[in-house]
């Protein structure tokens, strides 16, 4: 089924492709008050996670928004920079919490017996590249593949054109309850144009709620004195007597606390309120300003989102842009952009005849050193920002120095014209790329080649130019910089956020997510949450002796570094010797592991994943080498692994210790442990006998 989601601020919308038209879902309708039955709000589910003290685990969508105590709204807003939210004594990282509602929604979707297995997602036109890996990773970690993720104006635009069949230069006003967004599109030969685009954040429904409680407030004569709940109470009853008066001259709110009732009428909210419209009105000006156009200039005018709804909204618009907007009738406020995003879902699975353009938004390259400047580290443009999709790319390069054995490949995701620190830019990752043998730098160049897919995976290859072998040929499935976490970490978390105890998962790779087979009645209810990046898996239980079981030794301090790098100031990841491990044990389910770490490691963590460290070795699955014995963690390795016939699993190649534990080179006794596109694979690695002419590291 061809589905696209709006994925917003306040409310998502999920509609899907019936074959000739769209359906948009009434997905939680049942958890609908009666009080809150507004026209099209049962296709509404609020983007909020909240808690409840009389149930257990999180609430989403209309449970979250009418019975909780206390919410976390808005977490689309915290995606661009995560650093992670509060619900009473956790914190959880802002991916898990969207992961959470995209799978409260895939969960609905499935009661009302359809499926939500893929979709295109829309994304604010203005977001940047973290927010858009953000909402893509928090999908797939709800096992929603991303097919593409599609800008909100030209979703809303899309849906309206396709009805109306028409070409021009198309406004949209989306106006909802965290921000304002004025784009203007040009629709020409079936493809969209975003010709400029302007919104101003922290301006929305939520702004005119403020102004409406201080407006009952006044009428009261006093401030309420209100308990946490009351307070979330008196909060819903502003919020609706706000959306009644688009429809109603006046209406009587019940305050808490409060034995009469308080009379608003639409002009004194209207007064309260005006200048907010008029400041709303000010990116349309902008708009028509950066492309030097006069309203006429304008076919159409969409207003979308729930805060457009007010008449004084529309009226204010149409002054401005001396014109009519469209009818609601025609393109919905609330529900045009998940439409638009359902039929762009068609387009890609060839349901629709018609074509669409998706374009990259930022430039995708790597960083290299300036020679001009000293030596400087900067970006290396690739790909073009606003590149149609597909496109392939490639680019030249040549290590710095001579004869190295290894290449570190940043992957960056960034806007050219801003340094290299500039907030807006996220590494995606780093690939670290061996030669097969040490060069001159002169014949060591090679060439980098990038393929990015409408979907937003990036595709990197990596060429050696004198003889073309292929150094790496890999899709950058996972992004583990910038603070980002893996699928497995956000799946762990949002877990932990239902309140069910975790089981061991596969990062989900582009497939659903994986099924939970916990036990309710045994669960752990009050797992430890880790702010505000990687969070620890739970201790994995060692498995002694079932059946016939092989031992393995896993040097663990080599897969806590593996894909950091020291002097890039990189620290090692305990969650990811975590999700390594349970990946493992997912594959040898028989086997028996030990897992041996370096002295130094426990100083070089954080001090969260230290406790989780210690706690290991409390609970002796985790051994470490002594103190003193610095960087001698891989002889320890090898001698248990000697002593219990043990295969070793590393990323290391172990070359320094091969003659004195002849043994490596014999089949089966070492695993090499990687982990491309955030899969672990642990694929069997035999050492050749090192000969004299050849180098490795
Ligand atoms: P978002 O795009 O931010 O998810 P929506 O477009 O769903 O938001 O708009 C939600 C906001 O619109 C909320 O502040 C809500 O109170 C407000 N809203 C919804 N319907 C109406 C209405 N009929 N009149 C006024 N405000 C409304
Ligand atoms: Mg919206």
């Amino acid at each position: 089924m061809s589905t696209g989601i709006d994925f917003g601020t306040t409310n998502s919308v999920v509609a899907q492709w019936n074959g000739e038209d769209v359906d948009v879902l009434a997905l939680d309708s049942e958890h609908l008050e009666d009080e809150w039955f507004y026209p099209s709000f049962e296709c509404l589910f609020p983007t909020i996670v909240g808690e409840s003290s009389l149930r257990l685990g999180a609430l989403f969508g209309w449970e979250a928004k009418l019975q909780s105590n206390r919410v976390i709204e808005a977490c689309k807003r915290m995606l661009r920079d995560d650093g992670g939210v509060a619900l009473r004594d956790r914190r959880v990282s802002a991916t898990a919490v969207a992961a959470g509602v995209f799978k409260a929604m895939r969960e609905r979707a499935e009661n009302s017996l359809t499926t939500i297995d893929s979709a295109v997602i829309t994304v604010p036109a203005n977001a940047k590249g973290g927010a858009r890996y953000r909402t893509r990773a928090a999908a797939r970690a709800a096992g929603i593949q991303v097919k593409a993720l599609l800008n909100e104006p030209t979703a809303a635009a899309l849906s309206y054109m396709h009805d109306i069949q028409d070409e021009g230069t198309i406004m949209v006003f989306d106006w909802g309850g965290g921000t304002i967004d004025v784009t203007v599109l040009e629709h020409r030969d079936g493809l969209f144009e975003e010709r400029a685009s302007r919104g101003i954040t922290q301006l929305g429904g939520i702004e005119i709620d403020k102004k409406l409680r201080e407006l009952i407030v006044q009428k009261i004569g006093r401030q309420p004195e209100l308990s946490l709940e009351e307070e979330r109470q008196f909060a819903l009853a502003v919020e609706r007597t706000k959306i009644r008066l688009s429809t109603e001259e006046t209406v009587l709110t019940r305050v808490p606390g409060v034995s009469r009732l308080i009379e608003v009428s639409r002009p004194e909210l209207e007064s309260v309120i005006g200048h907010l419209v008029e400041e709303a009105l000010q990116p349309v000006r902008v708009c028509l300003n950066d492309l030097g156009v006069e309203p006429t200039a304008i076919s159409d005018v969409l207003l979308i989102g729930g805060t457009s709804q007010m008449p004084c909204v529309r009226a204010a618009v149409e002054r401005l842009m001396d014109a009519e907007t469209v009818p609601a009738e025609i393109c919905h406020p609330m529900t045009a952009v998940a439409r638009g995003a359902a039929i762009a879902a068609a387009i890609v699975d060839k349901e629709v005849d018609s074509y669409l353009q998706v374009s990259s938004m930022y430039a995708l390259g790597t960083t290299a050193y300036d020679r001009v400047d000293s030596g400087k580290k900067v970006f290396s443009e690739i790909i073009k920002p606003r590149s149609p999709l597909p496109i392939r790319e490639k680019k030249n390069y040549t290590p710095k120095k001579d004869h190295q054995s290894e290449l570190s490949i940043e992957i960056w995701e960034a806007d050219p014209d801003k340094p290299l620190s500039d907030p807006e830019n996220f590494q995606l990752t780093t690939l670290h790329v061996r030669y097969p043998r040490r060069l001159p730098r002169d014949q060591a160049s090679f060439t980098l080649e990038y393929t990015y897919q409408q979907d937003g995976l990036l595709h990197v290859k990596a060429t050696l130019d004198r003889d073309g072998q292929v150094l790496v040929d890999k899709e950058i499935a996972e992004f583990t910089h910038g603070g980002s976490l893996s699928i497995t970490t956000i799946q762990q978390q949002m877990t932990a956020l239902e309140g069910i105890p975790h089981q061991s998962s596969r990062p989900a790779s582009d497939s659903p997510a994986p099924r939970q087979v916990g036990d309710r009645g045994t669960a752990n209810l009050t797992p430890q949450f880790m702010p505000p990046t990687p969070q620890p898996a739970p201790i994995p239980t060692p498995q002694p002796g079932r059946g016939n079981g092989k031992s393995f030794v896993v040097d663990g301090s080599n897969i806590a570094w593996l894909g950091r790098d020291v002097k890039a100031g990189d620290s090692p990841s305990f969650a990811q010797l975590l999700e390594a491990v349970e990946a493992f044990k997912q594959q040898y389910p028989d086997g028996e592991i030990s897992v041996i770490v370096d002295a130094a490691l426990v100083h070089q963590l954080t001090h969260l994943e230290r406790e989780e460290l210690r706690k290991g070795m409390r609970s002796g699955w985790i051994t470490q080498v002594p103190a003193g014995t610095k960087g001698k963690a891989d002889r320890l390795v090898a001698t248990l692994a000697e002593r219990k016939k043990a295969v070793v699993v590393t990323n290391d190649s172990y070359k320094e210790l091969q003659a004195e534990f002849p043994w490596l080179h014999e089949p089966g006794r070492l695993l090499g442990a990687s982990n491309p596109g955030g899969e672990w694979i642990f694929l069997q690695r035999q050492p050749v006998r090192p000969r004299p002419d050849v180098n490795g590291r």
